[in-house]
């Protein structure tokens, strides 16, 4: 028999050991058992008894009782499947995108290395006349460019937004999830 098993048991004959004890104790009190009969019967008779509750105070017990009931039912029925907020990496545009989550939504994407991991740093090209503005993403362990995008940084970041709630909305996230847990 293992150690953790004995201590086990030593604690539950200990315990009921004192249960015994002290319910010895209180019979040696004079009317206590008594007492304690007058109170049981009392609230016996209470329960018995009718109130003078009005109707709609009895059809808000009701709904609440029933509110409550579909409520267990549901939370016992719930799948217990991945949650979104476990879908926080994907690739888009060749490079690995992280972000994180506020009450439920994708917050803040970010690309990083697909080769090191560096957390990648922008500039942005602003151009004029006829030339496009440029967002350009750069590593500087690997000390090269990672990607050229038209548009600011804000066009870039959100159009990657665009992305990860596309994969939400779908189901996409959960194949991916998959995916890369496998990896
Ligand atoms: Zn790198």
């Amino acid at each position: 028999m293992s150690e953790s098993k004995t201590s086990k048991i030593v604690v539950r004959v200990a315990a009921s050991v004192i249960t015994v004890g002290v319910l010895w104790l209180l019979s040696r009190i004079p009317g206590l058992l008594l007492w304690l009969g007058n109170i049981g019967s009392t609230f016996w008779s209470h329960l018995k008894g009718t109130s003078g509750l009005p109707n709609w105070g009895l059809y808000l017990l009701v709904l609440t009782a029933i509110y409550a009931a579909i409520n267990l039912i549901s939370r016992f029925k719930k799948p217990k499947g991945p949650k979104v907020t476990a879908y926080n990496q994907d690739t888009f545009l060749g490079l690995i995108w992280r972000w994180s989550y506020i009450s439920g939504h994708p917050h803040n994407p970010w690309a990083f290395c697909p080769y090191c991991d560096t957390m990648l740093v922008y500039s942005e090209h602003v151009g004029h006349y006829r030339i496009k503005d440029e967002t350009i993403l750069t590593c500087e362990t690997c000390n090269r460019e990672m990607l050229r995008h038209e548009g600011d940084k804000n066009y870039l970041v959100n159009k990657i937004h665009r992305q990860i709630d596309r994969a939400i909305r779908t189901g996409e996230w959960k194949t991916k999830i998959e995916s890369s847990t496998e990896q």
